[in-house]
């Protein structure tokens, strides 16, 4: 089958990937020079390794992949409010977003990448798909995979009323080399009322951390936050981020205001499907976006693999539709509790956080290990 994936993220590459290994003629289409992901870190869901199963790319992350057991979430005096260890199938896999996008880009045929390849708009019927460039020549496929991320292009032609939902945070990240971490395998979350802070250790002595404040969405003020400011506002809190923070060079802070997509009721249009953030995207609060996006490309090469065309389609919907839905609602309501900014009702939030069992606050994304596969 002749194949167009739009957009070469972690979701639309992983695709790639998998379905130019079944034998399919593929094509990925990306509208920027270079496939880069520079300066920031990700974590890697086990939901995605379980997924992977045998296939060598669960090999290729490990490798890459620094193991996360313990989450902690502390109070911005160091006490801790809760500790939630991992178990074997759920551990977290950390890395740099370039480390990731390399290794998915070595399953793929060189031939198969067009970048410099922005697709303006699409003609999709019962038969066919055609995709119109900014530059080339349009071209017919059997199926368009639109993993064209958060402000999906593809996303607004098929589901022209699909909504993007901006919710009240701004998120500031950063990556920083020579770092001394007590405890490679535990990531951090500090709630306050200025905001949310997290550390997350890396391999070879990197760690990546994210800085997450209320603000309005486009806020000029965050805008034109450098360094210092972010220093002065978490002064007070433990020297842990004070040192990560100074180890911060001043020009690589990356900034984005924090959106979920409403969810769809269908991630398939005739010759089109949705994958990723195009289909998905939701808050980063369960870490779970690529790790999601590229569960979607799994599923979706399991089911053309295991069914005949029409019926993949719908049974990729099937699994993934209600699925992804619950990551973003689940997500959501995890930022509306670590961001609340009040200071009565964060000693409130952080008593009660205390007072609830570990079990119990792992329980809230235990379902994410069990969506189905194919
Ligand atoms: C602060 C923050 C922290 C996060 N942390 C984590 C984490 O720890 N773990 C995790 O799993 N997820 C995390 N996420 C979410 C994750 O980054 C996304 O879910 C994931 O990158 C989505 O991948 P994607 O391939 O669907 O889309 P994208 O990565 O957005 O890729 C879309 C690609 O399409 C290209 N494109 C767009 N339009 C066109 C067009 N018209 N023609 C051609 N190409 C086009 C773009 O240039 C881009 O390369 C985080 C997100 C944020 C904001």
């Amino acid at each position: 089958m002749k194949i167009a994936i739009v957009g070469a993220g972690i979701g639309g590459l992983t695709a790639a990937a998998l379905l130019s290994e079944q034998g399919h003629e593929v094509k990925i289409f990306e509208k920027n020079k270079e496939i880069t992901e520079i300066g920031a870190g990700i974590g890697i869901g086990g939901n995605v390794i379980d997924k992977l199963g045998k296939h060598d790319l669960a090999k290729g992350i490990k490798n890459i992949g620094q193991v996360i057991n313990v989450m902690k979430i502390l109070d911005d005096k160091d006490n801790v409010l809760s500790k939630v260890k991992l178990k074997k199938h759920t551990v977290n896999l950390t890395m740099t977003r370039q480390s990731l996008i390399d290794v998915i880009q070595s399953y793929i045929p060189e031939s198969a990448i067009f970048t410099n390849h922005h697709v303006t708009h699409v003609d999709n019927d019962a038969l066919k798909v055609v995709l119109h460039f900014e530059e080339q020549e349009a071209e017919a496929f059997d199926l368009c995979i639109g993993a064209d991320g958060l402000h999906s292009n593809i996303r607004h032609a098929v589901a022209p009323n699909s909504k993007t939902l901006y919710q009240g945070y701004t998120v500031f990240r950063g990556l920083v080399e020579d770092v001394d971490i007590k405890s490679n395998n535990v990531a951090k979350e500090y709630w306050s009322s200025k905001g949310r802070v997290g550390v997350v250790p890396l391999l070879n002595n990197q760690a990546y951390w994210f800085i997450s404040i209320n603000a309005k969405e486009n806020d000029a003020t965050m805008q034109s936050y450098a360094k210092p400011h972010l220093q002065a506002r978490f002064n007070h809190f433990p020297n842990e981020i004070r040192n990560i923070l100074d180890k911060q060079s001043e020009t690589d802070i990356l900034l984005h205001d924090i959106y979920d997509v409403q969810p769809l009721k269908t991630f398939v249009y005739q010759r089109i499907l949705l994958l990723g953030d195009a289909a998905h995207a939701t808050t980063p609060n369960m870490g779970q976006g690529a790790g999601q996006a590229m569960e979607d490309a799994i599923v979706l090469a399991n089911c053309l693999k295991t069914y005949a065309f029409d019926e993949a389609l719908q049974r990729y919907d099937k699994l993934r539709v209600a699925h992804t839905k619950k990551v973003i609602k689940r997500s959501r309501k995890i930022g509306k509790l670590a961001q609340k900014s009040n200071k009565l009702v964060v000693l409130v939030r952080n008593t009660i956080t205390k007072i609830i069992p570990n079990r119990l606050v792992a329980k809230q994304t235990k379902f994410i290990y069990k969506a189905k596969h194919k």
